[in-house]
């Protein structure tokens, strides 16, 4: 089966509105999205708006970096599905390791999150990913199974098969260690065969799993050569257009 490969910048709490619109007019000269790859940016969203007028017909998609699981309702300081959709956005990263960390987002609350992205037809991005204690106790596919079975238990196979997963070992996000793509492969295939457990091969082979954890312009050829990586969720060497434009057009 051929996967779309997918290419997303994360620009975390990065980039205000000035910075936010020059890295716009400075991707759309560089990157030529073609039909043989997604490529899509996580402004913040506060310039979310901005970004996707910026972007203009480039075909980069806009995406944010989170939501809340309400479509509406009195929960200050907190951004629906909907109003994501309202302003341009076609994905939603959901359950990414900082969320978890330093906002304690639990699997079942990140499988309400999920719930709602699908309902409002936002493509989410759902993050996994062991620490650096996790892999070394050799917990790594206990930890991997349990946020899947937690976030996505609920989902019925057709929700399931609009999800797109990215594996991110902890230890490698923000650290300039990457998994190498051996290490890589095997969690993104342990990744596909659960999903084929849950809900058959014909899914299973559908879903873009992609890699995430100090991707850079050298070594992303060397991952999107394994046959489970099907995409890169890109933060620090998405801030440059240069860095970021190499990531998208990377060659196997
Ligand atoms: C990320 O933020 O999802 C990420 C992978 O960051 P970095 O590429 O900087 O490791």
């Amino acid at each position: 089966m051929d996967r779309i490969p997918f290419i997303i910048g994360n620009w975390k709490m990065y980039k205000d509105a000035s910075a936010a619109v020059e890295l716009c007019d400075q991707l759309r000269t560089t990157i030529r999205v073609v039909g043989d790859r997604e490529v899509g940016v996580a402004p913040s969203f506060a310039v979310i708006s901005l970004v996707h007028q910026h972007l203009g017909r480039s075909r980069i998609r806009v995406g944010a970096q989170n939501l809340h699981p309400e479509p509406e309702g009195a929960f200050t300081g907190e951004v629906s599905a909907e109003i994501l959709v309202s302003v341009g956005c076609t994905f939603v990263i959901i359950g990414h390791s900082e969320r978890r960390q330093y906002f304690h987002e639990s699997d079942q609350f990140l499988g309400s999150k999920l719930r709602a992205a699908l309902r409002a037809n936002l493509d989410p991005v759902f993050c996994v990913g062991e620490t650096l204690q996790e892999r070394e106790s050799g917990s790594t596919e206990a930890v991997i199974r349990q946020q899947l079975d937690g976030a996505l238990g609920s989902l019925t196979p057709s929700q399931l098969s609009r999800i797109v997963v990215a594996y991110e070992p902890v230890w490698a996000i923000g650290t300039g260690k990457t998994a190498t793509p051996e290490t890589a492969q095997q969690v993104h295939r342990f990744i596909r065969e659960y999903i084929c457990e849950r809900c058959g091969m014909q899914s299973a082979d559908r879903l873009r799993i992609l890699y995430g954890g100090s991707v850079k312009p050298d070594n992303v050829d060397a991952l999107m050569t394994q046959p489970d990586i099907d995409g890169a969720l890109v933060g620090g060497a998405s801030l440059k257009a240069q860095d970021f434009a190499r990531i998208v057009n990377y060659q196997v």
